[in-house]
């Protein structure tokens, strides 16, 4: 089965079709699992979570 061709990079919140983001180099991921929203409620506890899960994987 085919993956959706759009891709984003969470960090730069950019739109590409590789699989790594042209302005940073990390990779990047289909925007479907978990969808940007402006009004995400949870988006700043999502990203504390990751960010204590990962320190070392956010990059620049
Ligand atoms: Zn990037």
């Amino acid at each position: 089965m085919t993956d959706a061709l759009l891709k984003v990079c969470r960090p730069c919140d950019r739109y590409t079709l590789k699989a790594t983001c042209p302005s940073c180099g990390a990779p990047t991921r289909t925007p479907h699992p978990a969808r940007y929203d402006a009004s995400d409620r949870y988006g700043a506890y999502r990203r504390r979570l990751l960010a204590e899960a990962a320190p070392r994987t956010q990059g620049a």
